[in-house]
């Protein structure tokens, strides 16, 4: 049973007042909030653990080392992987979407060579490829979207030729809300002979992913977007693929023998991550995986889907409501606009009632540009919202609306 109030206890900052208000926090696709056994397993180790992992013989170090570890087995065991050696762990889906582009662009693409990204990308899966081609003279094709907001995926199967080297799409539109049918994609790509990398930053905060199931070829997303705490995120990969991808970052922790002469690297996923890696933040994503898959990533699923059914009913019935992407499969993001109430009044309007929701381009400026607007108000769920929350939205809106 998916006891809503018993699960806000677990995040205390939801009992928080913003301008004398109860805070009403709609933000989550931009970041989510803790629940107390993150914060107390970081604590905790900070307190009574704290080591650097790998390199020490002494008893802290081991147990350090077996908590990060542990953590990796967890996100392992969270995405279904084959083996730890897939999960790379980096400071979030940005990072991990560059080592790609890094590593593979690298390794595998040569002056003309393609990538096959959407129209509805996250800068972060923009710019990383736009820096390859700065290097490489890689170009970038680019699948259109409806005016519902879905990939044309008649076009996408047109865009593949002898020069594309690899998908990267993601999974859930931030904006949006769509969710895209990777499977499909992923299948028409290896039909072609070529790898997917899938921006699941979006995804995995609100349901299930396999990547196996998938057979997707790189899966990316940020610990603090699914509860967890910032700076730590995860590249997984096939071992197939990491295997034949030269290092990101040289340092230490990442080779194995070091000459002036010459190096060699360590075994995955070691291999790429140089440094002294956030094994504090680790943990605290494996507790924050462990929260969510207790409460069931379908419990959580159905919760959300019916908060973004009751909101979009509620917000369609207000007067001059523009909502932004009309997808048959839609996830818990909501962008709209009404009337021509500037989307920051709106934000900042809605702020003093003590409703968080994100204004602006949301790092997609492409996707304004095909949507014909500058910015939109967006409202993202978490496992925590309510159905009440949802009709404060609502109410907000009416009155922000009555004063233009
Ligand atoms: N991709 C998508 C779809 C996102 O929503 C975000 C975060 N807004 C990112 C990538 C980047 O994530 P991070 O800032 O955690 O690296």
């Amino acid at each position: 049973m998916y006891d809503i109030q018993e699960i806000r206890k677990d995040f205390p900052i939801l009992g928080r007042e913003v301008y004398g208000r109860p805070l009403v926090y709609l933000d989550n696709g931009a970041t989510t909030q803790k629940p107390r056994c993150v914060v107390e397993a970081m604590t905790d180790e900070y307190y009574n653990v704290n080591a650097n992992v790998h390199r020490g013989v002494h008893f802290l170090s081991q147990q350090a080392t077996e908590l990060h570890e542990a953590a990796r087995e967890t996100v392992r065991r969270f995405l279904n992987a084959r083996s730890p050696a897939e999960i790379v762990f980096t400071r979030g889906t940005t990072e991990s979407i560059n080592l790609v582009a890094s590593c593979f662009g690298e390794a595998f693409m040569r002056e003309g060579d393609e990538v096959i990204l959407s129209e509805m990308e996250h800068h972060s899966n923009i710019v990383s490829w736009q820096l390859l081609q700065a290097r490489r003279g890689i170009k970038l094709r680019v699948v259109p979207i409806n005016d519902r907001g879905e990939l044309v995926l008649d076009e996408y199967e047109q865009l593949f030729n002898d020069r594309t080297r690899i998908v990267s799409v993601t999974h859930v539109s931030n904006v949006l809300g769509t969710v895209n049918p990777i499977r499909r994609m992923i299948e028409t790509a290896h039909a072609h002979g070529v790898p997917v990398l899938v921006d699941g930053a979006q995804s995995t905060p609100h349901f299930a992913v396999d990547v196996q199931s998938l057979d997707c070829d790189f899966f990316a997303f940020s610990g603090h977007k699914i509860y967890g705490p910032t700076g730590v995120g995860v590249l997984y990969g096939k071992e197939t693929w990491l295997d034949r991808l030269p290092p990101y970052m040289g340092g230490g922790e990442m080779i194995r023998h070091v000459t002036f002469e010459r190096t060699t690297f360590n075994e995955l996923p070691f291999k790429f991550e140089a440094g002294t890696p956030d094994y504090v933040a680790t943990t605290g994503l494996a507790r924050a995986l462990d929260y969510v898959s207790a409460l069931g990533m379908d419990s959580i699923y159905a919760h959300e889907q019916e908060l973004a059914r009751y909101a979009l009913e509620r917000m369609r019935r207000i007067p001059g409501m523009r909502i932004l992407g009309e997808a048959g499969e839609r996830d818990a993001v909501i962008s709209f606009l009404v009337g021509d109430i500037h989307h920051l009044d709106m934000g900042t309007l809605l702020d003093r009632l003590g409703i968080a929701v994100r204004t602006g381009h949301h790092c997609a400026e492409p996707l304004m540009r095909r949507l014909g607007v500058e910015g939109t108000v967006r409202v993202s769920f978490g496992l925590y919202n309510t159905l009440e929350e949802v009709d404060a939205l609502a109410e907000g809106i009416e009155r922000v609306a009555k004063m233009f």
